[in-house]
């Protein structure tokens, strides 16, 4: 996904918009575990992490209204 998102953990406030997002419109339903994008804090470090099976469709970056997530190339329609 570094191609097409760039990640800025700094920014991220761990809302999980980007899970939800993400297994909406993967599932039709809303898990954070289904999500093929996982956030995770530990202590005051944030990590973002693409996982196995995520189909670069950028849902969970127009989600993310933090500037977390951007995408390189704008979104698509
Ligand atoms: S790009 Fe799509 S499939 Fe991949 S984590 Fe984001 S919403 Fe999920
Ligand atoms: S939507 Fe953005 S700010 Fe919220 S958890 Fe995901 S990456 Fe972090």
């Amino acid at each position: 996904m570094e191609e097409l998102v760039e990640v800025h953990p700094e920014k991220c406030t761990v809302c999980l918009s980007c899970q939800l997002a993400c297994s909406f419109r993967n599932y039709g339903f809303f898990s954070l575990s289904k999500s093929m994008i996982k956030v995770s804090r530990l202590g005051t470090k944030v990590s973002i992490e693409f996982l196995a099976g995520c189909k670069g469709c950028l849902e969970c970056v127009k989600w993310c209204l933090y500037g977390a997530l951007k995408p390189k190339k704008g979104l698509p329609k």
